[in-house]
């Protein structure tokens, strides 16, 4: 008889998500009429740029012809948009051959299947409080975890624990569900450790388009020896609304190499196996978002996200509550008031004034008593709910 993969038993259910709605549908049946502010979604709410649906209608166009028709794609992406990717990391200075970026589905997809490159025996380093799906992953191969705290003091980004012989290293910077970032010395350090103990840093960048801060690092590979100790995967979803369309692109440098093993060769040899490629359509719909016009189209929806963040940390400013995030990310991390819990907070919000938020104990243990918001909201919705928290708050 056939033995199933057993370390499926050994997952938590997601519960964040599920209890939030739960909650929901119990305040609901109570209260049938109440609107409720969503300042807890990770989704995006703005539609595609006028570049990228140009881009998208063409290319169905060029499927609709003999001449232009494309059937199965590379699979580690179509040339001309590895080049475009590529070249736009050149803009921070990391020079990068084409055929060190390839084309994914999407940064969810990636992070599980990236898993494939590592021995089972491999121990993963998980920075928490973080995006569920690291730990989740490794629970499924069965791998060692070692969770590693992040707090206030450290500002949600913690150094290297030298103690620790951590094989796989996550680091996500800006960091879902803090919004911290990660400085360039403190990549480094994190670099000099994954070098000397001959481990690989896993850096998911989704949301490096949300930094503004210039002397921020948009990828790990604008740190010196990053390219023999990292991989970093991103993704067009939050950068440029691609949630629904799906696309995103991973960096593997070919100077990556452990025990004479290129993970580059290996990587082709993964996808040649086991994908066919993305769409064509879809690829051309990407290209078109790093092109002039598509960087200054996303980046003003972006600016309409990051007012959003502006109006929440102006909230929180005036109430004298500590956060964190924000200002390069597009998540607002606070310490919740009178020493709440994040549930107890999460339950207060949504009985007094409606608001949804996250709680943060769902990321990881040291997210109790924190609470994540998002600014993917309208800005309607995002000026209702900051001036109701104020409210709410003021008199604490
Ligand atoms: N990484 C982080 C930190 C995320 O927050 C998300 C999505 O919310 C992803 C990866 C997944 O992105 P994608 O939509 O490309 O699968």
């Amino acid at each position: 008889m056939i033995t199933p993969n057993m370390n499926y038993a050994q997952l938590k259910d997601s519960y964040l998500f599920y209890n939030i709605s739960q909650k929901i549908n119990a305040y609901m049946q109570k209260h049938p009429d109440a609107r409720l502010y969503k300042m807890g979604i990770g989704d995006v709410s703005l539609p595609l740029c006028d570049a990228v649906i140009k881009a998208l209608h063409e290319a169905v166009d060029d499927q609709a012809k003999k001449d232009t028709f494309h059937g199965y794609m590379p699979e580690c992406g179509a040339p001309f948009l590895r080049e475009t990717i590529a070249s736009h990391y050149l803009k921070r200075n990391v020079t990068l051959s084409p055929d060190e970026v390839f084309v994914s589905s999407g940064a969810s997809d990636e992070l599980g299947d990236i898993l494939d490159l590592f021995d089972k025996k491999n121990s993963a380093l998980v920075i928490e409080p973080a995006y569920p799906a690291y730990v989740d992953a490794n629970i499924i191969a069965g791998r060692k975890i070692y969770h590693l705290p992040s707090s206030q003091k450290d500002n949600f980004t913690p150094k290297p624990d030298e103690s620790i012989d951590a094989d796989i290293i996550y680091i996500c910077s800006p960091n879902n569900p803090t919004g911290a970032v990660f400085s360039k010395a403190q990549l480094k350090e994190w670099v000099d450790y994954a070098n000397e103990k001959g481990s690989v840093i896993l850096f998911d960048a989704a949301y490096e388009a949300f930094i503004e801060d210039d002397n921020l690092p948009h990828s790990i590979f604008e740190i010196d020896g990053a390219k023999t100790c990292a991989i970093e995967i991103c993704s067009l979803s939050k950068t440029a609304g691609f949630t629904g369309t799906r696309l995103g692109y991973t960096v593997i440098p070919k100077a990556l190499v452990r025990n004479g093993m290129s993970f580059n060769s290996m990587w082709v040899r993964n996808r040649t196996t086991k994908t066919n490629g993305v769409s064509y359509i879809i690829q051309k719909g990407a290209a078109a978002v790093f092109t002039d016009e598509g960087q200054k189209q996303i980046h003003k929806n972006i600016g309409i996200y990051k007012q959003n963040a502006k109006i929440f940390m102006e909230c929180f400013d005036k109430l004298g509550i500590w956060y964190c995030g924000g200002k390069n990310a597009p998540y607002i991390w606070i310490k919740c008031p009178d020493n709440m819990g994040s549930w107890e907070f999460f339950d207060y919000l949504l009985n007094e004034i409606q608001v949804i938020g996250t709680p943060g104990e769902g990321f990881g243990k040291c997210g109790e008593g924190y609470f994540r918001f998002s600014t993917f909201s309208s800005p309607e919705d995002t000026a209702q709910a900051a001036e109701r928290i104020y409210n709410l708050l003021k008199s604490k």
